[in-house]
């Protein structure tokens, strides 16, 4: 159809009506640029300790250095079609052969994706067309109320059932009662390790075997785990068997875009079997276009975050990542402290990375929402979920333990507490997010 001059005329005046949101003339890049940052101060300031969650923070320059170069390298290039940048095609394989060789897979498969909710939609998709060539027609996955909501996300898009367990008293997942749950239509099991609200890594041994016996696929989410575990054993901690080691895990989910220390948009989705692993991809040929292969969700694919974790994971390397793991460790340990320090504050159930809830204990008199309001004021962004409230810990915390213990203690105390009771609890549920 082509625009009479009337159309013309009205998109013209529509343009510049008070409001219209699209820009009549363009500004210089240093206005714009001076423009964002005058706006900053708006935003979390997480480069100096005080945030979660969203952001993890390494404070390491030279790294935060490499990873602008490496992004600016290949910011316009495009990993749809791997054989056109068969630099980002060789990135992105050694990423994955990186990835086998941590999580212990046998062989390589798998694919980076987009971050931890595509690679979790991966696995339900791959698990819901093996249940198919099975015979299964309305298929289910069986995980605990835990797991992370893009299992909801995913099975909602796909039109897999989801049944939701509680979860057991140390908040961890409950494998009698999952097996309980689950039937002839049972496609998958899901393990977290950790789980994002509690942190806790559920009984993955238990659950791959229960899932094996029974001929279910088991999928461990380590969207969050996966890239801190190993080194956190390596540095002398004690984590319980989590990755393909455990007999009976198929697939896992990790996120090089959290404590794999690249920026966002980098995750890794691993299959034990590269059978399973090809029923991710897919492939459309009566297209004028000609043939469309696609092995992720996405069509194009930023090269950005293929090159930053291929640069990251080259730059840190086994020692770089276990020199972090140990600063985490040491945040983590000084964080644990300062809550457990406070009269009436502990942590739920008992977390075995850097990850936690805590909250009030039975006995307590203090108010969560109060002291949750007084480290707002002194420039804590703590994250509140249903049971407390909720912290993560990076590298970079390591520096602000001793001024996370003075501003807890000083928040606990009565007066403030006194001054600041009118902020609720529990207002912002849903706005805490990983
Ligand atoms: C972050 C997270 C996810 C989802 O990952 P996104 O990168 O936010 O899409 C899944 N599972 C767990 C345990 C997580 O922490």
């Amino acid at each position: 159809m082509t625009a009479t001059p009337q159309d013309t005329a009205s998109q013209d005046t529509a343009s510049t009506q008070p409001g219209a949101a699209f820009p009549d003339t363009g500004t210089p890049a240093a206005d714009l640029l001076a423009k964002i940052r005058a706006d900053r101060p708006g935003d979390i300031d997480w480069k100096h300790g005080k945030a979660f969650s969203l952001v993890y923070n390494v404070d390491d320059p030279e790294l935060d250095g490499l990873l602008c170069e490496v992004a600016h390298e290949f910011l316009h290039e495009n990993a749809l079609n791997p054989l056109r940048y068969k630099t980002l095609l060789a990135m992105e394989m050694e990423v994955i052969a990186a990835a086998t060789t941590l999580f212990g897979a046998p062989e390589m498969s798998g694919s980076l994706s987009s971050g931890g909710t595509e690679s979790i939609f991966l696995a339900v998709y791959t698990a819901r067309e093996h249940g198919s060539d099975r015979g299964i027609a309305t298929p289910n996955v069986v995980t605990a109320t835990t797991a992370h909501p893009a299992f909801n996300k995913a099975c909602h898009y796909l039109g897999v059932e989801q049944r939701r367990v509680p979860h057991g008293p140390d908040g961890r997942a409950d494998v009698e009662a999952m097996l309980a749950a689950a039937d002839a239509n049972t496609v998958m099991l899901v393990g977290s390790a950790p789980c994002y609200p509690f942190g806790v890594i559920d009984p993955i041994t238990d659950l791959a075997a229960a899932a094996d016996a029974a001929g279910y696929l088991c999928h461990v989410d380590a969207c969050l785990g996966g890239w801190l575990l190993p080194f956190w054993q390596r540095i002398g901690r004690e984590v319980p068997p989590w990755d393909f080691r455990v007999e009976g895990v198929t697939s896992l989910s990790a996120d090089i875009h959290k404590y794999g220390y690249c920026f966002k948009g980098v995750s890794t989705i691993s299959y034990r079997d590269p059978d399973l692993a090809k029923k991710q991809v897919f492939w459309f040929e009566d297209w004028p276009g000609g043939l469309y292969a696609s092995g992720t969700a996405a069509g194009t694919r930023p090269g950005p975050p293929i090159a930053g974790a291929w640069a990251v994971i080259n730059h840190l390397g086994v020692e770089g990542y276990s020199r972090l793991a140990r600063r985490v460790a040491a945040a983590a340990d000084g964080f644990r402290a300062a809550i457990e320090s406070v009269d009436g504050l502990g942590i739920t159930s008992n977390p075995e990375m850097s990850v936690w809830e805590f909250g009030l204990t039975e006995d307590s008199d203090l108010d969560l929402g109060a002291l949750a309001a007084s480290m707002d004021a002194r420039g804590w962004a703590l994250d509140a979920q249903p049971g407390g409230l909720h912290l993560m810990l990076s590298p970079g915390h390591d520096k602000v333990v001793d001024q996370f213990a003075e501003d807890l203690a000083w928040a606990a105390a009565a007066d403030t507490i006194a001054t600041n009771s009118a902020v609720p609890y529990g207002s912002v549920v849903g706005l805490s997010d990983s």
